[in-house]
């Protein structure tokens, strides 16, 4: 019967359901109208028919039933986008500052809960005002496009890299040690200046720095201490003269 808990945990279930495609609902009654179809209604379900099912009738509400599912997938979909939008950048489709930053808080939250360590790397591209001054910005923005590709190509599928700001990034690494964090840095570094970035005919080689901090388990303080660390560090390989 309509007012079955089964009726009602099915529809509960498949509304519970994050992003999956709109599954449309019909529940079927004993009788016309009255409480057990109410409730179906109120359980979630789209529309309800009574037994006996006429076939002309469920042709038409299927019909209907099309326009509805329709629009919930259009909805969906726009909702995804946005979404992603929302939490990517751009230009380089890493994360974007707010969303990398939420990320490492979450984390730190996980690795003091696991024990674990967690490493943060510093990106920041070298020189980089005279590569748009040189070539112009669409190579700039070329060029970092190309960085960010050949840095994501260096990481582990679970780390994560977000843009930080206008030519930095900032790698966030769970359950790394600083040891680990260090020899991947190394290995970005290479990664990007190992082969010039070539966009349209032009070649530049581009370099970046990096600072690394980390955490021991146990040592962890704010997420802002960490990225100060990182900064510092990453001033220090500026000044120790790049890549
Ligand atoms: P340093 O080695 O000290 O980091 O030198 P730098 O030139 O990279 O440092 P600075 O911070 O002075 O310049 C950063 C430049 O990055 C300036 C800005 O025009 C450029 N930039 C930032 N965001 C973008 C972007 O989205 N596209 C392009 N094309 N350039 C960008
Ligand atoms: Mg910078
Ligand atoms: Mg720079």
């Amino acid at each position: 019967s309509l007012s079955d808990l089964s009726v009602v945990t099915l529809c509960a279930r498949l509304r519970d359901r994050q992003d999956a495609p709109y599954a449309y609902v019909i529940a079927m009654g004993a009788g016309p109208g009255g409480d057990e179809q109410l409730a179906a209604l109120d359980a979630g379900a789209d529309d309800v028919l009574p037994r006996p099912l006429d076939p002309c009738t469920l042709r038409l509400r299927l019909r209907a039933a099309e326009h509805i599912v329709a629009l919930h997938n259009d909805f969906r979909e726009s909702r995804q986008a946005l979404t992603y939008k929302s939490t990517h950048d751009a230009l380089t489709g890493t994360w974007n500052r707010g969303e990398v930053l939420g990320i490492l808080e979450r984390e730190v939250a996980r690795s003091r809960r696991e024990g674990w360590q967690v490493a943060v790397i510093m990106v920041d591209v070298d020189r980089f005002k005279s590569v748009n001054d040189t070539y112009g910005h669409l190579m700039g923005d070329a060029a970092l496009r190309e960085i960010s590709t050949r840095l994501i190509g260096s990481l582990r599928p679970y780390d994560i890299i977000g843009r930080y700001g206008g030519e930095e990034f900032l790698v966030v690494l769970g359950g790394c040690s600083p040891r680990n964090a260090r020899a991947l840095a190394e290995r970005l570094r290479e990664t990007v200046a190992s082969e010039p970035v070539r966009v349209a005919e032009v070649e530049v080689t581009v370099t970046i720095s990096m600072g690394v901090a980390a955490w021991e388990p146990n040592e962890y303080g704010d997420i802002q201490a960490l990225l100060r660390a990182a900064d510092v560090a990453l001033y220090e390989a500026k000044r120790a003269g790049r890549n």
